[in-house]
């Protein structure tokens, strides 16, 4: 693997250069935009491994570019770091919900920094490079877009795939019927909140025709997870 290629969206100087200088002495490719439109202009332009994405940038924000970034089908999968302020506990839980996959506060150590974009593009890169995931006996071939459970072989629609791959990607996470409906179908499309629970019986009965464990949680008013037993 060449070094991976970090987007830095952030106005402020003296945290670009530390996240530079840290991010480079550690063997990553570092680029930089000081606004959000720039940073959409630079993911169509050269698509980075992931993204680190201020909340507060002149303009237009950071949980609006997320946001937009996750409308896109080339960059709904583009791991996202979102970087919130000290102590702004609802701003971290509201950009997690526009589609964040990890937050750092300010102020950071290096270090930290460090983990978490390690940590998040190791959960990821399986996804990117096309390659397989696996979910307890599940396991799904994203390159050549066959899923088996066991020695079984499961024949998914698109859209069932779609929300599969989204679960499988995180595991014992918690999506609302709204968030799942922004991932799978995307912004664009109307669709009502019900259609989400008719594909996930879809997804569930053709899981478990062999009698296997369920591995979707419905979670009462909140949606659904693919979760462990216990
Ligand atoms: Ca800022």
């Amino acid at each position: 693997m060449t070094s991976p290629n970090v987007l830095i969206v952030e106005d402020e100087d003296a945290i670009i250069t530390l996240m530079r200088y840290n991010l480079e002495a550690e063997g990553f490719s570092v680029m930089e935009a000081r606004d959000g439109d720039t940073a959409l202009t630079m993911v169509a332009e050269t698509p980075p491994d992931i993204v680190i994405l201020d909340w507060m940038l002149p303009l237009t924000s950071g949980i609006e570019i997320c946001r937009q970034l996750r409308r896109d089908p080339d960059t709904r999968l583009l791991p996202i770091i979102m970087v919130t302020a000290r102590g702004e506990e609802a701003d971290r839980l509201r950009g997690l919900d526009g589609g964040a996959d990890d937050y750092l506060t300010k102020p950071f150590s290096p270090a930290e920094l460090i983990a978490r974009v390690r940590a998040l593009l190791r959960r990821s890169r399986p996804a990117l490079a096309g390659e397989t995931l696996a979910f307890e006996d599940i396991v799904m071939d994203l390159a050549r877009h066959k899923v088996r459970r066991k020695d079984r072989s499961l024949a998914l629609s698109p859209t069932e795939f779609r929300l599969l791959r989204h679960f499988m990607e995180r595991p014992g996470r918690v999506f609302s019927r709204e968030q799942l409906l922004d991932i799978v179908w995307g912004h664009d499309v109307y669709v009502e909140p019900r259609t989400v629970d008719v594909h996930i019986r879809r997804l569930r009965s053709t899981l478990n025709t062999g009698g296997e464990r369920d591995p979707i949680r419905t979670v009462r008013a909140a949606g659904y997870a693919l979760d462990s037993e216990d």
